[in-house]
């Protein structure tokens, strides 16, 4: 008991999570999606919006807004306030549907407000979604009309940008997958968190993308505290390698980890890490349970003694 009480205590927390949705396809209502905000300010990023709207009605019904400061918008309701004033922007990792489906759905009663993302993923976007076929391009790129709800801003590998009206900065990296997708490493003052989009292991990538990462924090963490990461791990250690479709499993994301414990020059930098275990596969197939098998196999693999934690929709997580 005394172990996960301490466990649990976060001292002096400087970001929030809001988890708007914990797993990777195919449930519709909880996908990829999470709210950050440093706790200085009372707005969010999303990370990701595979899952938005009923995402955040879901996280009302868990308290996970209790302590927000929110003048709630007579016509927009709870909700809507939230969406509409205290999200503040979307940085989004890869085009798939499950990571941009709440966004789109979403955009008709949307704040005007800014999409960050590489240039291909951007790009990707208005080709395939606000192109005025799949849906009204509520961008200020590609296919006209344009009705300039969301400003893309095209982010570059390794360049450190602020992030409008949240006192936050991000700076991504390219991560492999069948189509490009993106680390977005995030900081507040001296304080830094990392979400991970979907992305398949260097061992099997051998594009060498996520040692880029691993190296970079290394060198952050000589000068600033690294909080906590969101990663995947969309399948369990007995998926074969060649079916991976660039996804991580425990025993691949544990082989990146100790990559990344090794360059670190103060070990006890990782010594009870926050890992929050995002885009667990759901599956229709009866008799499996996915989530309960990962966690299993993470518990046993973590020779690092990380803060594995599994997510649930609705939640409010503090790192
Ligand atoms: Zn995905
Ligand atoms: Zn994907």
């Amino acid at each position: 008991m005394q172990t996960l009480q301490a466990k649990n205590l976060v001292q002096n927390p400087v970001f929030e999570v809001i988890v708007l949705g914990d797993s990777g396809g195919i449930e519709d209502g909880n996908l990829s999606a999470f709210l950050l905000r440093s706790l200085n300010s009372v707005n969010y990023v999303a990370l990701d919006a595979g899952t938005l709207v009923n995402g955040i009605n879901q996280s009302i019904k868990r308290q996970a807004f209790a302590n927000l400061p929110i003048h709630e918008n007579q016509k927009w309701g709870l909700a809507g306030t939230i969406l509409r004033d205290h999200v503040k922007g979307y940085l989004i990792s890869h085009a798939h549907l499950d990571h941009v489906n709440g966004m789109l759905v979403a955009s008709p009663e949307d704040s005007n407000k800014n999409v960050y993302a590489l240039a291909s993923v951007n790009n990707m976007m208005s080709e395939t979604y606000f192109n005025g076929k799949a849906w009204a391009n509520f961008s200020d790129r590609g296919i006209p009309p344009r009705l300039n709800k969301y400003h893309i801003v095209d982010l570059v590998q390794g360049e450190t940008v602020s992030i409008a009206e949240t006192g936050l900065k991000v700076t991504a990296f390219s991560l492999s997958h069948p189509i490009e997708s993106t680390a977005f490493v995030i900081e507040n003052d001296k304080d830094l968190f990392v979400y991970f989009g979907d992305t398949g292991p260097d061992s099997v990538e051998k594009q060498g993308k996520l040692d880029v990462i691993w190296t970079y924090l290394a060198d952050q963490s000589k000068h600033k505290k690294l909080r906590g990461l969101i990663i995947e791990v969309s399948f369990e250690n007995e998926r074969p390698h060649n079916l991976l479709f660039g996804h991580l499993t425990p025993n691949l994301l544990m082989e990146e980890l100790h990559n990344f414990a090794s360059k670190l020059d103060d070990k006890a930098a990782i010594n009870q890490l926050k890992v929050v275990i995002s885009h667990i596969k759901y599956t229709l197939e009866s008799g499996t349970n996915p989530r309960h098998k990962i966690k299993q196999q993470l518990t046993e693999a973590n020779d690092l003694n990380l803060n594995i934690i599994i997510p649930e929709q609705g939640q409010k997580l503090l790192f």
